[in-house]
């Protein structure tokens, strides 16, 4: 039996691919990818020639039960999405469920994902977190989801699309009230921005500009206070601001 390799890829920086992931996809039988026609320029910079075959979520059911077989004829097959970690938002779990049920191993390399990369570097408590993934696209599934969040004494994590950010900022405004909120935008890339603040402060951001809504985001929602000694995010920042014009 072959082995099932789950290589993450880059979310925007080429140089962020690993060494062990190009010796991976160099050396396997297959790589299966979410996008064959899109993943093919990445193979071509690194130089690699595997053969490759479409995963994604409209034939994940029959592409499993055809991996699963090569896998156990002793082909080894390296699984990819567009960018960054696969099964992250992204196909691969009936694949990667179907070889633990018939006893296929699975190995997962580190790599790029847009979730922790973000998170890490939002000044966000990080100790403990949820990760949405995407909020629903009805209106009241996202309602409700946002309102979920409203006494959550964490970190909460989502993924959203550039047509809907500032319809879900606005949600998160309307329901959550002034709550700290980071927007991770473009990581990676040359426009790669952070906006820390409240929620108006992130809507100013989006609405100055009509370049600052596209692109790709990661929404990060502190923590509810629950505890009254703790000072809120922003009477801290006004703090420091004060202090930076006192002499
Ligand atoms: N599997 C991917 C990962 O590990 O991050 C996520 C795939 S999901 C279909 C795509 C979403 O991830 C985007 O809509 C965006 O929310 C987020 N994303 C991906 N790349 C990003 C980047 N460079 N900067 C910010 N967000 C990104």
């Amino acid at each position: 039996v072959a082995t099932l390799y789950i290589v993450p890829t880059p979310i925007g920086n080429l140089n962020d691919i690993s060494a062990r992931a190009i010796e991976v996809l160099g050396s396997v039988s297959w790589i299966a990818a979410e996008d064959t026609r899109h993943s093919s320029r990445l193979l071509q910079h690194l130089n690699i020639s595997t053969k490759t075959l479409s995963l994604h979520d409209h034939n994940e059911d029959k592409r499993a039960a055809m991996l699963c077989e090569r896998l156990k004829g002793g082909e080894a097959v390296a699984l990819i999405s567009d960018a960054g970690t696969p099964l992250i938002s992204d196909p691969g779990f009936i694949l990667v469920r179907r070889c633990r049920e018939q006893g296929i191993p699975v190995c997962a390399l580190p790599g790029p994902c847009a979730a922790i990369t973000a998170l890490s570097a939002s000044g966000l408590p990080t100790d403990k977190f949820i990760f949405e993934g995407f909020l629903p696209v009805k209106s009241q599934a996202r309602e409700s989801a946002v309102s979920a969040l409203l006494d959550r004494p964490y970190t909460s994590v989502f993924y959203e699309a550039p047509r809907r950010i500032l319809d879900t900022v606005t949600l998160i405004q309307r329901v959550l009230g002034e709550r700290h909120i980071v927007v991770a935008k473009e990581l990676t890339k040359t426009f790669e921005t952070y906006v820390s603040g409240s929620a108006q402060d992130v809507i100013d951001y989006l609405t100055s500009e009509a370049a600052h809504q596209k692109g790709e985001f990661v929404v990060m929602i502190g923590p509810a206070h629950i505890s009254e000694q703790e000072i809120p995010f922003e009477a801290m920042s006004l703090l420091h601001t004060l202090c930076e014009h006192i002499p």
